[in-house]
């Protein structure tokens, strides 16, 4: 690939949270010894994604522990991460295949084998025992922070309880593979269990560490396990973000690259707003990629995407005020 993709933040050093304490590595169980939630917050899911770990490190070195519940921390793939290099900072997503990319039953029953494979093994009763979940990741290509949760309203009504910055999307859509968020204790609506997933930011980017402590810290208050006041890492350098009631939208479609040809018509931001029903955003070999419909929000878009692989997702703005509406998906 030949942009650079400048490391603009210093690498943690994990080694004092790799081992965990819960009987598997990376691993961190802390309990409160009051009732209240299950929670699981994972972080480096993919390897070179580490500013969520540098969040959770801290925490776990300034002694964090819950006012209630239970509280579980995850450092996810410590193998990927530990061949991150800062010279070529893209290769170390992960080992053998996208831990992010392996969470269905199916998949986790069956006989494929790899390292992220036996590690999602591990994982899975700590991930399965979650009341609620939160994934901290950032993105390679430039993009503004978002909250991503699946169709389950009650996830919607947490992920704008945590009060974070980010717009919320909704989405359902799964064509990659499934995502930890989509695993079936998670994606089927009304078993009580939820999942939310923060893209916090760019890669590597002072702000995004921020980004992913406000949304992981604003998840624990609105959960009551963390007093209202505490202030927590970025907050306690006194950036905080209050009375925050984030955009919701909701994905309208997923443009998967049919060729190898294709093409934004230029280099759009995650997270920009198309107005024009018909705007042309990409050509894909012989095809134009119009957007759907008016306010049309560009997710993640991947400038640099393999054929078969998801270039955009599309999401149209929820009523203010209002529920999303809630389609199966
Ligand atoms: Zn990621």
């Amino acid at each position: 690939m030949d942009e650079v993709f400048p490391v603009r933040v210093p690498v943690p050093d994990l080694r004092d949270v790799a081992a965990g304490n819960a009987g598997i590595p990376g691993v961190w169980h802390l309990d409160s010894g009051r009732p209240g939630p299950r929670v699981v917050i994972v972080s480096l899911m993919h390897g070179n994604e580490f500013q969520g770990a540098s969040v959770l490190a801290r925490w776990l070195r300034a002694g964090l522990r819950p006012a209630r519940g239970a509280l579980t921390l995850v450092f996810a793939n410590l193998d990927a991460f530990s061949r991150f290099d800062p010279a070529d900072p893209t290769l170390s997503r992960y080992v053998d295949e996208d831990l992010n990319r392996v969470w269905s039953p199916a998949l986790l029953d069956g006989g494929r084998d790899s390292l992220e494979m036996r590690r999602a093994r591990a994982l899975r009763p700590v991930v399965e025992a979650a009341e609620v979940l939160l994934d901290l990741h950032s993105m390679l290509w430039p993009s503004d922070p978002v909250m991503i949760v699946g169709r389950d309203p009650a996830a919607l009504a947490l992920a704008r309880a945590a009060g974070a910055p980010p717009p919320i999307v909704v989405d359902g859509m799964r064509p990659e593979g499934p995502r930890l968020i989509d695993h079936a204790p998670f994606a089927v609506p009304g078993t009580g269990r939820l999942a939310l997933l923060v893209e916090a930011g760019q890669h590597w980017e002072p702000e995004t560490e921020m980004v992913a402590e406000a949304c992981a810290s604003g998840l624990l208050r609105a959960l009551g396990m963390l007093p209202p006041a505490a202030p927590v890492g970025s907050e306690a350098r006194g950036e905080v973000w209050t009375e925050v009631w984030p955009e919701v939208w909701t994905v309208s479609g997923c443009v998967v690259a049919a060729s190898r040809g294709f093409c934004f018509t230029r280099p759009f931001r995650g997270g920009a707003v198309i107005p024009r029903a018909g705007t042309l955003i990409a050509r894909d070999g012989e095809a134009e990629i119009r957007t759907p419909h008016d306010d049309c929000m560009l997710v993640m878009p991947s400038p640099r995407v393999m054929r078969g692989h998801v270039a955009v997702r599309l999401a149209r703005r929820a009523p203010p005020g209002r529920g999303v509406q809630v389609t199966p998906g």
